[in-house]
């Protein structure tokens, strides 16, 4: 064994891929190929995900011919936090920037009404999929700019740890609603599902992980059939064609009919109950007879509502309903028997709406709008 090596170990060359992306059966494959004992992994995975350190030199049991082939050919991190806003006790958001540049952001909803999973204190954390959205859902800012690319497994994990490391918070509930559509990027999404749940990973269970699609047919079917336990989140906001249509161009592709019956599919799968998300918006889909229908779909589907009133996005003139009608709506899905949640928007003040903080930096750093605050008000 080599001693005395340099120790250029902390040198990411960029493109290098992050061993945030492997599983662990992938380490032990990389350390099998190289003649390193099997119990070298799990020493790794132990370093990443439990001590939490930045670089292979930190990880002292490891031989330095081992850390220094490592840092060869993977980096650690790669997800650089830039802006944190919001305080301790109420949403928060954090800006990343990635190695070649590009902006994704994070929001931390601490102690949280029970949304996704069945305790009510739980810290949630959203994360992004993707550089933008390629899906131009008329009322939503992750679509303003267009689609860059999509996030890798480890730019996905990366999020739970560097706002762990941030917040000093552990992180118990995680939903893909961030930027970006998750099953567009599917095989990366997947692939961090299995990271974040693993024993060896973040250790979250299954069921406090929730994915969410405006309707991506397809993938809903496919994701049914993976040994996940993962839930489901569907952004219905619309319960017929027409007003689907107004709003989400994905809708011409997959109609309602093939997405519920998709939702169906993935519900008996998974023996599990899936979520509707609809966010109310003045005029648009607030009518009374989309909640009468909208309930006929949830009953169909054992599925529960989430509401959301609209968070108003810089550059569009969509609003939310007034309360009272707000208030309406969930009131006619109880009247049906469905399981629905107004939610009180708690980030609204930080523009907590998904691919808002991103849009505004960017456009603030073209010197199109004045920068936001930059720090934690508490
Ligand atoms: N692409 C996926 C996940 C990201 S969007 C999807 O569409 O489901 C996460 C959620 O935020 C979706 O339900 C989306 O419709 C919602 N959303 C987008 N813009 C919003 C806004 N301005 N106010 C409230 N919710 C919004
Ligand atoms: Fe993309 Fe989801 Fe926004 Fe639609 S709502 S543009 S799918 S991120």
């Amino acid at each position: 064994m080599n001693c005395r090596l340099p120790l250029p170990l902390l040198v990411q060359k960029a493109g290098k891929p992050s061993i945030q992306s492997l599983l662990l059966e992938e380490i032990a494959a990389y350390l099998a190929a190289r003649n390193q004992r099997p119990y070298r992994a799990k020493q790794i995975a132990d370093w990443i995900y439990q001590k939490r350190v930045n670089s292979f030199d930190e990880m002292t049991d490891l031989p330095h011919d081992l850390r220094h082939r490592l840092a060869e050919d993977f980096a650690v991190g790669g997800v650089e936090t830039v802006r944190i806003l919001g305080s301790d006790d109420t949403t928060r958001k954090f800006l990343f920037r990635l190695r070649d540049g590009n902006l994704i952001e994070s929001v931390l909803i601490p102690a949280s009404p029970a949304l996704y999973g069945e305790r009510s204190d739980r810290r949630t954390i959203c994360v992004s999929t993707q550089v933008g959205c390629a899906y131009g859902c008329k009322f939503c800012a992750s679509g303003l700019d267009g689609f860059s690319r999509n996030l890798d497994a480890s730019e996905i994990v990366q999020q739970l740890l560097a706002v762990e490391k941030a917040s000093g918070e552990k992180i118990d509930n995680v939903v893909f609603m961030g930027m970006g559509e998750p099953l567009a990027n599917f095989s990366n999404v997947v692939r961090a599902i299995r990271i974040i749940n693993a024993p060896w990973g973040l250790e979250i269970g299954a069921r406090h992980i929730t994915v969410s699609t405006s309707g991506l047919v397809p993938q809903i079917r496919k994701l049914a059939d993976e040994s996940l336990q993962s839930r489901l989140a569907i952004s219905l906001h619309g319960a017929t064609d027409l007003v689907r249509n107004k709003i989400m161009p994905v809708n011409r592709k997959y109609d309602l009919t093939s997405l519920l019956s998709a939702c169906e599919y993935y519900a008996s799968r998974k023996k599990q109950r899936i979520y509707f998300e609809y966010i109310l918006i003045a005029g648009v889909n607030d009518a009374e007879e989309q909640a009468h229908l909208l309930a006929s779909h949830a009953r169909r589907l054992g599925a529960k509502v989430n509401l959301i009133p609209y968070n108003t996005v810089e550059g569009l003139e969509w609003s939310r309903p007034s309360r009272t009608r707000q208030e309406r709506f969930l009131s006619i899905l109880r009247e049906h028997g469905t399981v629905a949640t107004l939610r009180h928007e708690k980030g609204h003040d930080i523009d907590a709406a998904c691919g808002q903080l991103r849009l505004q930096t960017k456009r603030s750093e073209r010197g199109a709008v004045a920068p936001v605050a930059t720090t934690l008000a508490h």
